[in-house]
């Protein structure tokens, strides 16, 4: 069954399946908007680029996001200022100002048609988490100069949402929400009109680097000088390097079902985005077709129906006017977390760089990730270098070692969320 996204996906156009053996300078693998981001930034320094995807545009998390777009990052900026410095974070947070105006530029530029819209909502459903984000708010007035935050109190959420559960919020007038498979699509359509491949069905077995690095698919191979690693949580077996370095977290998100202007305005009387302060959070927005698309982390191990899933049960507890409305979608994607909750940039020996781990956060910061990767890869190393000196943990690789660990530390942040 199709998800919501790809049951609204513009008409777009398939790519063969590499069959042969071909050249180019640069490989990317993995067709999100890291891939493709850093593969049209390449094309546009007029690389020869050449992308790989196991399945097929926008397959990944990119195509089955929320969509949501955010400033900052996950970790929050006062625990990213904790990590990396106070400097340092100067750096980190106006790239992700820079991300928001690369997305923005992307979409006009390329006339993607993706429903953007303006404004998410923070919101915080425990009283102890109002203070932090007023903490986080006077830390990027005061620290980043960032005037893009509004305190939203406890009768704004009221106007702006049915039920009681937030009691109050963080609104970022620069946040917003997109189709994402729509822009992931678009992406695909700007490199390939300005002369980029893309081969779907090819999936990257293996590849060696001796120099000329050559990238072994089910079929065929391409030979490159140099080759991006942007496979995020789906990458797999395929470096093993990067697996210590991030976890893949399953997130699921249903669709209901068009529920009317009206009623659509009753719920949420805001075309703003909404996601919430828990570690194990919720998120949610209204579509231009009235459906209420809400997500969360899923930790459970069996397979649920719309009707059992939790990610339901979570909406039911917002929005508990809604038990008579029919989910007529529910989907599931991986997010690539790692513990530090910040992008993961970086190089392997000379010639494979990599990027993934934004930690539910890439909607927004893939973009400026993917050209500082391409910058990189010409040589320009300054913008690089800030997020390769982040100093990411890192785990076992070994599944049965990474999964019980996982699932150890969710619970736990579970019960965090649970206390008062
Ligand atoms: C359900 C869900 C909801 C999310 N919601 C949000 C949100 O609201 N806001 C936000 O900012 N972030 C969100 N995220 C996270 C965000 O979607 C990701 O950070 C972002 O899409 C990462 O993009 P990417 O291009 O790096 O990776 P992906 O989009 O995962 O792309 C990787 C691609 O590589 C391909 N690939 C992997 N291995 C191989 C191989 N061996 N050979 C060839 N191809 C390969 C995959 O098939 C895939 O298409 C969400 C993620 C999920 C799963």
């Amino acid at each position: 069954m199709k998800n919501y996204y790809e049951a609204t996906a513009n008409n777009h156009r398939n790519h063969s399946t590499l069959i042969s053996s071909v050249k180019t300078d640069i490989c990317v693998v993995g067709a999100g908007f890291t891939g493709l981001g850093c593969a049209l930034e390449l094309r546009l320094r007029g690389y020869n680029v050449v992308v790989l995807e196991a399945q097929n545009v926008g397959y990944g998390a990119s195509g089955r996001s929320g969509g949501q777009i955010a400033s900052g990052y996950s970790s929050g900026m006062i625990e990213t200022s904790d990590i990396v410095g106070l400097s340092d974070s100067k750096k980190l947070w106006a790239f992700s100002e820079r991300s928001k105006q690369i997305l923005r530029n992307r979409i006009e530029t390329y006339g993607i048609s993706c429903d953007l819209q303006v404004g998410e909502y923070y919101a915080a459903p425990k009283e102890r988490h109002l203070s932090w984000l007023k903490e986080e708010q006077a830390f990027c007035e005061t620290h980043y100069n960032y005037d893009g935050y509004e305190w939203a109190g406890k009768t704004r959420m009221r106007e702006v949402l049915a039920g009681d559960r937030y009691l109050g919020a963080l609104y970022d007038r620069e946040g917003g929400h997109l189709h994402p498979l729509n822009y992931t699509l678009g992406l695909a359509d700007a490199f390939t009109k300005l002369g980029g491949r893309i081969y779907e069905n090819s999936s990257v077995v293996n590849y060696t680097d001796e120099g000329i690095i050559h990238v072994n698919t089910t079929n065929g191979r391409v030979c490159a000088k140099t080759l991006v690693l942007a496979g995020n949580a789906y990458l797999s077996g395929v470096e093993r390097f990067l697996q210590r370095r991030m976890i893949p977290a399953k997130s699921s998100q249903i669709a209901t079902e068009p529920l009317g202007a009206e009623r659509a305005k009753a719920l949420m009387n805001t075309s703003a985005c909404v996601a919430d302060t828990n570690f194990d959070l919720d998120y949610f927005k209204m579509t231009s077709d009235t459906r209420l698309v809400y997500g969360g982390q899923d930790i459970s191990f069996r397979r649920s129906s719309s009707n059992n899933s939790p990610i339901r049960k979570n909406m039911l507890k917002t929005f508990p006017m809604l038990t008579d409305v029919k989910i007529e979608f529910l989907w599931e994607g991986l997010v690539a977390a790692n513990a530090r909750r910040l992008p993961d940039v970086g190089r392997i020996g000379n010639n494979v760089y990599y990027a993934h781990g934004y930690s539910g956060q890439g909607v927004c910061l893939s973009a400026v990730v993917s050209e500082i990767l391409a910058e990189a890869i010409c040589g320009e190393l300054e913008h690089f270098e800030v997020f390769n000196r982040i100093p990411h943990i890192t785990f076992p690789a070994n599944k049965l070692v990474q999964t019980p660990l996982y699932y150890t530390m969710m619970l736990w942040q579970r019960l965090k969320d649970a206390l008062p």
